[in-house]
């Protein structure tokens, strides 16, 4: 079960090497090409200090001079991720949609058709093409966190490859009003370190993700007010009980499922219960 905001993903399956190799075949300047590959070692190293870094929270105190690629300028590093990794016709492209896989990392909603530089290549050129600084996005996530850092740990994203459990932390709350609406917020329980807690609402609110969500669950709502009202429900604890049994299996699957944080706050709220007793 994940209790994760926003929500860990399975790590990268490709490593550093076989992707500079990959964008090495198609770089059609021999210096930079020579130079790339004789950098190896430095990218394989900096990936894994990279992931040391990222491990410790301590990705806002990296440096572009820390990370840079012998031979490589910063600004070559920049055009090889355009070129030669996502470029369709590139022999990086296979490892390009290796990478871009699955949900958008930070909303789990939209179905991930970009990578987003954790830490963005305008700031690291020399981590534009490392595997594990990039994170398979959305296209309207990408465009709120372009090229955004801050070296300030309190500032910063948590890194979807790296974060930890920490338990239930999104939550609903129903709007009385017709038709019936739900808002969503970011509450990390008190066992939360303070700063983690306030960096996940920050996260959330940063992502617009409570107007996402909220978007998300009205044709929800729109098809339980048919079902609830057809199933003519006798008492409060029967349309209680139904909501709670569909939260506890979207629950079972992720600790902070939408559906099932939808499904606990309609089930908790007498209003909104009552409104079904036949
Ligand atoms: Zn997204």
């Amino acid at each position: 079960m994940s209790g994760t905001i926003v929500w860990s993903i399975d790590p990268p399956t490709v490593t550093a090497g076989q992707t500079a190799k990959a964008c090495a075949r198609s770089i059609g300047d021999p210096a930079i090409k020579q130079a790339l590959r004789d950098a190896l070692p430095h990218l394989i190293e900096h990936s894994t200090a990279f992931q040391a870094s990222a491990a410790a929270d301590r990705l806002h105190e990296l440096t572009s001079e820390a990370y840079r690629v012998p031979g490589v300028t910063d600004a070559e590093m920049r055009g090889i991720y355009t070129r030669n990794l996502v470029r369709v016709s590139s022999p990086g492209r296979k490892i390009y949609e290796k990478l871009v896989r699955g949900l958008c990392a930070y909303c789990q909603h939209a179905p991930a058709t970009t990578l987003d530089h954790f830490i963005p290549k305008a700031e690291i050129g020399g981590l534009s093409i490392e595997p594990w600084n990039l994170v398979p996005c959305c296209p309207a996530c990408n465009h709120i966190l372009r090229d955004e850092w801050s070296c300030e740990a309190s500032e910063q994203m948590l890194h979807p490859y790296f974060i930890g459990d920490v338990g239930r932390w999104l939550y609903a709350k129903v709007l009385h009003e017709e038709p019936p609406a739900v808002t969503f917020t970011a509450d990390p329980g008190p066992s939360v370190d303070p700063e983690l807690a306030s960096r996940i609402r920050r996260q959330f609110t940063h992502l617009k993700l409570s107007k996402m969500f909220s978007e998300i669950c009205a044709p929800d709502l729109s098809m339980l007010e048919v079902q609830l009202t057809a199933r003519r429900f006798q008492n409060r604890a029967d349309i209680a009980g139904y909501l709670n049994e569909v939260a506890e299996a979207a629950f079972a699957v992720n600790g902070n499922a939408r559906r099932g944080v939808l499904h606990d706050a309609l089930a908790s709220d007498d209003w909104y219960v009552g409104r079904f007793v036949a």
